[in-house]
């Protein structure tokens, strides 16, 4: 029997770089793909999801969301756990009260999509016969190598961990080890043996969706498609359709938000924006230096600035405030925010992504390249400085720097690993990127990717494309 209507429901894990662009993909399936969409959404933080859900989807009711009881995980931790594995573990846990809501549904979805960390659900959803996919959002390059994992040479992986080789994946750029992954410093370790398990549960699914498109990435997109590269190694089809992003109307004046009426006064293209996502965190000394770097640069910026934390660059993931509510500011250099006044904003928290980034005051981010803030970023036109923290952050600075040219990178050397980016390379980076040629360059670079992305999801572009012949391989196994 064919249904008369496609049920999807996405799984989102915790984390808004998970939720914003799985909910992006719901919307895209409901508007227009006719799908009935239903997301699931686990979380540590119940409010802050919920008003980010409703910022993203308050004109579109029909949108069925649920938030799936917290999960309370202080007494199963044990202190040195991983960030991926801490998300796998909530992920687990929340598979009971997924199952109680497939059963209390009077049409339980035929497809079920999960991101990354969601594929503890894929036995749940064999059992009620639905279609199972992921969802990864991020780069192809990436779900290339994660895809070739189960399937790579274990002495290659070692020499890589041991020797400092690349690892070569078949049709991609290599993997640098400065740029690696956590779980490939430590193979035989629990983390690389997840990461693996993780794996070849993804390549088990009947497709993969990647939040990327063809003319972004290529090479890595052709290579996890083509059966002879890398595509006999995944279970079904691979489908590029990103962008997916939050993208906002650009609007004359703002009056809802102080940092958007702030950029309403700035001349075009003169602010650098810097975030690190929304968990990034740096020490306190890290955040002395940047201050007094985005000082001596002399350009425009608004700031998200967090509590210093010492050694954990993701120290804020599971704790990030959905507006500006921590006010100390005393871990800034003294003097700092007074100097900067007219010329910069400290904006404690978080702040409106989306906004800020398609304002047409701003010129630059500086961004832990998160694949989010990245896809952001070139949407809105925007070069940037790359500055990775933590997961595969590295990778997609080396790609946007060495590859697509829009980027210019921090540069952290094998000495100062762990240690310092000082304020005289901050101030020259930042200088780079919105003033001199080099800036023009980029600025055209990443302009032209932004009409690529665009035209990408257009029509009959390649990622619409892509996302409408999932929509029939949904048809035909549900037939
Ligand atoms: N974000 C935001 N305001 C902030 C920080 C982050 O709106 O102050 C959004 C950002 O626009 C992006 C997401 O949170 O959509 C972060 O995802 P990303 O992949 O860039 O990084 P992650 O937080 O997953 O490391």
């Amino acid at each position: 029997m064919v249904p008369s209507k496609l049920h999807a429901a996405l799984l989102a894990s915790p984390g808004m770089g998970h939720l914003i662009p799985t909910v992006e993909l719901g919307k895209r399936l409901l508007t227009h793909h006719g799908f009935d969409v239903t997301i699931f959404v686990v979380t540590t933080d119940s409010s802050t999801t919920a008003s980010q859900i409703h910022q993203q989807t308050s004109n579109l009711t029909a949108l069925n969301i649920i938030l799936l009881p917290p999960v309370d995980l202080s007494t199963k931790l044990a202190p040195d756990t991983s960030l991926g594995e801490q998300i796998g573990i909530m992920m687990g846990e929340s598979i009971p009260s997924l199952r109680s809501s497939f059963l209390s549904m009077k049409s339980p979805p035929s497809v079920l999509i999960v991101d990354l960390f969601g594929t503890a659900a894929f036995p749940l959803a064999r059992e009620f016969d639905m279609s199972t996919y992921v969802f990864l959002t991020t780069s192809a390059w990436l779900s290339a190598v994660t895809t070739y994992l189960p399937f790579i040479d274990k002495e290659m992986t070692e020499r890589h961990a041991n020797n400092r080789e690349p690892l070569f994946i078949p049709g991609c750029e290599p993997v640098r080890f400065e740029d690696t992954l956590e779980p490939f410093l430590s193979p035989g370790e629990p983390i690389y043996a997840n990461y693996v398990a993780v794996a070849k549960e993804i390549v088990s699914a009947d497709g993969i969706l990647m939040n990327t498109w063809q003319d972004l990435e290529p090479a890595a997109t052709n290579a996890i498609r083509e059966f002879e590269i890398l595509g006999k190694f995944t279970n079904g089809p691979v489908y590029p359709v990103g962008p997916l992003v939050r993208t906002v109307e650009v609007k004359p004046v703002h009056e809802e938000n102080e940092v958007l009426r702030w950029l309403d006064k700035q001349p075009v293209e003169s602010v650098i924006y810097v975030s690190f996502g929304s968990g990034g965190t740096m020490s306190e000394e890290q955040m002395r230096e940047l201050a007094l770097g985005l000082e001596l640069s002399q350009q425009r910026f608004v700031w998200v600035v967090r509590p210093p934390v010492e050694g954990d660059a993701s120290g804020a993931f599971f704790g990030v405030a959905s507006d500006g509510n921590e006010t100390t500011l005393d871990y800034l250099p003294e003097g700092f925010v007074k100097r900067t006044r007219g010329l910069g904003l400290v904006v404690p928290m978080w702040a409106p992504q989306a906004e800020i980034l398609g304002h047409p005051a701003t010129g630059g981010f500086v961004t832990h390249c998160g694949w989010n803030s990245v896809l952001e970023s070139v949407l809105n036109g925007v070069p940037m400085v790359s500055w990775p923290l933590y997961a595969e952050q590295k990778m997609n600075a080396c790609m946007l720097s060495e590859e697509l040219g829009v980027a210019v990178r921090v540069k952290v050397t094998a000495e100062q690993e762990g240690g310092v980016v000082c304020k005289e390379q901050i101030a020259n980076l930042v200088r780079r990127v919105m003033v001199g040629e080099e800036s023009v360059a980029m600025r055209v670079k990443v302009k032209e990717l932004k009409l690529s992305g665009e035209k990408a999801l257009s029509k009959s572009g390649s990622s619409h494309e892509s996302l409408s012949q999932m929509t029939k391989d949904c048809v035909s196994r549900s037939a």
